[in-house]
């Protein structure tokens, strides 16, 4: 059991090779739980069919982009095959104040951003159940050219040197189970005692009459 009442917002970082069905995963997870917000981004990459400025991301160009970051309005931001991307930085400072978890789905860079200025954070990493199967999604995906494919999958190498600093490793291998265990992680991470400063001090308090 947590303590309800004092209940503080977690920043849940998520990353995964391109590929691993993040994207699902994270849609699902809003659409199944109300108590999660998902940050959307800010990038200069162009949109894929149906994805909708907003919605998925902020499509800006690359002055909008280095103006946010001269104005100290990203969180974290990163280089990522050619293009920028960024957290913007209001909406998730105003879900932390109003105690909401707040998810950012983000590669391995930001992630590493967002751990330095939050400690607290709980970082997540999405792997394929074996290399064969990224590749497949990727390339079933029938949105991108072979030449973006290859550059994701050279770029998988480069993320998969990192992931020991995450603190659990999601395998979506059935998106119903990686749900369910992701849930259990961001909900086992509002146990911990630096989550519950509040409640323990007040019971030392209480316990003190006991002396
Ligand atoms: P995609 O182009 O496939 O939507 O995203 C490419 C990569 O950029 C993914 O690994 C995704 O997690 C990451 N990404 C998306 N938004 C952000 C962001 O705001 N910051 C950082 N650092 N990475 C992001």
């Amino acid at each position: 059991m947590t303590n309800e009442n004092n209940r503080k917002g977690v920043i849940v970082v998520v990353s995964g090779f391109s590929g691993t069905g993040k994207g699902t995963l994270m849609k699902k997870l809003v659409e199944e739980y109300d108590n999660y917000a998902l940050s959307v981004s800010a990038t200069t990459r162009q949109p894929r069919p149906g994805e909708e400025n907003g919605r998925e991301y902020f499509f800006i160009s690359d002055e909008e982009f280095e103006k946010l970051i001269e104005e100290d309005g990203l969180l974290e931001h990163a280089g990522y095959c050619g293009h920028y991307y960024g957290t913007p930085r209001k909406y998730v400072e105003d879900c932390m104040n109003e105690g909401k978890d707040v998810i950012l789905e983000i590669e391995i860079q930001g992630a590493r951003q967002i751990k330095k200025q939050y400690p607290d954070a709980v970082l997540l990493f999405v792997m394929p159940p074996s290399a064969e199967v990224l590749e497949q999604r990727l390339r079933g995906r029938g949105t991108e050219t072979d030449e973006v494919i290859k550059g994701r999958l050279r770029r998988a190498t480069e993320e998969a040197e990192g992931i020991e600093e995450y603190d659990y490793i999601l395998i979506n291998d059935d998106l119903d189970t990686c749900l369910q265990d992701m849930r259990s992680a961001i909900e086992s991470a509002h146990l911990a005692p630096c989550r519950q400063k509040d409640f323990i001090e007040k019971i030392r308090r209480d316990v003190e009459q006991f002396k």
